[in-house]
């Protein structure tokens, strides 16, 4: 009792800003996404984070992906500076072709 966490408490948490590449199984496409993602601490102090894109919240972009070509949800996630090693692991990633 007495120890409600008010939402609007800024500061209380660390806000991140970080690059996400997707690549869709599906039908090849692939995309980034810029996310600014909200650490903050549970009643059991454990961690965890929101995710927002432009202002908005969004779901965790490692818990579950819509294709934004095909709206599969066979898409690989990988930080921005882990897709180099994801574009040789898919080969379809490399360059568009129309
Ligand atoms: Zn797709």
């Amino acid at each position: 009792m007495g120890n409600t966490q008010r939402k609007t408490a800024r500061g209380a948490f660390e806000t991140v800003r970080e690059v996400y590449g997707f690549a869709c199984l599906h039908c090849g496409y692939a995309w980034k996404q810029t996310y600014d993602i909200e650490q903050h601490i549970d009643r059991d102090d454990k961690p965890f984070f929101i995710y927002y894109t432009n202002g908005e919240r969004v779901p965790s972009p490692l818990s579950m992906v819509t294709c934004i070509n095909c709206d599969e949800h066979k898409v690989r996630v990988a930080r921005a500076d882990q897709i180099s090693t994801m574009r040789s692991a898919f080969p379809f990633t490399q360059d568009r072709r129309s």
